[in-house]
């Protein structure tokens, strides 16, 4: 083959695929507010949700966050996005205990949790709510699945979702827009090397 077929058989196929991808792009043609699931055991589900709220705040979004299991409370995202005037932020774990092992204390608290994302879900001038490891809470039966997905259902028509947490439910990806599964490959944590800031904290 000549460069100048070479060329030419790159330029038809590029112009090709161009033509394919403007059809999709034409054919998603609508606008609303979407439920995205972050699950799976590999890293990356709440930085991507994180990212996520810097891009809607980079468009002046106002975003809602709500925690619900409280690892530690020296995270850089904490640190960082509490500082923003349009982050309303909720660490709405701090009750729950692994070692008291009380169902119905945990219960109980992550029900006052939903309670403060129900408030959320139903105002409007929030663009994004991130509920970060909501899957937990749902997995633990301290939260009615039928309930979470009947006040997601019902919220703003233009408020978009972030949901993080491993295995999420199927009934909850069923109702969600988006759904990315994160791949644990490899973790550096099994080789030895403790969370680091900027990259897991
Ligand atoms: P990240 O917050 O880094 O995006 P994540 O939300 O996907 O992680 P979580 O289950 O919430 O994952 O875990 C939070 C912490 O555990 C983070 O410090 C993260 O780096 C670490 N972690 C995540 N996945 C793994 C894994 N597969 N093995 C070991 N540690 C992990
Ligand atoms: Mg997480």
């Amino acid at each position: 083959m000549t460069d100048l077929e070479r060329t030419e058989r790159y330029r038809t196929r590029m112009q090709r695929k161009k033509e394919v991808i403007d059809a999709a792009i034409a054919r998603a043609d609508r606008e609303q507010g979407l439920l995205l699931i972050h699950t799976g055991n590999g890293k990356g589900k709440s930085s991507s949700a994180f990212g996520m709220i810097a891009r809607a705040l980079g468009h002046g979004m106002r975003v809602g966050v709500a925690q619900f299991i409280k690892g530690r409370s020296d995270t850089g995202e904490e640190a960082f996005f509490r500082a923003q005037s349009n982050v309303i932020w909720h660490v709405l774990g701090e009750g729950f205990t692994w070692d008291t092992q009380n169902l119905q204390r945990d219960t109980e608290t992550a029900q006052r949790g939903w309670m403060i994302v129900q408030e959320m879900l139903r105002d409007p001038t929030l663009n994004l709510i991130v509920l970060d490891e909501l899957t937990y809470p749902i997995k633990f039966g301290w939260l009615d699945l039928t309930v979470v997905l009947s006040d997601i259902k019902n919220r703003p028509i233009m408020q978009h979702v972030v949901i993080t947490g491993r295995g999420a439910p199927d009934a909850l990806c069923e109702a969600a827009d988006t759904v990315t599964e994160m791949i644990d490959i490899k973790h550096a944590f099994r080789a030895g090397i403790q969370a680091q800031k900027g990259i897991d904290l």
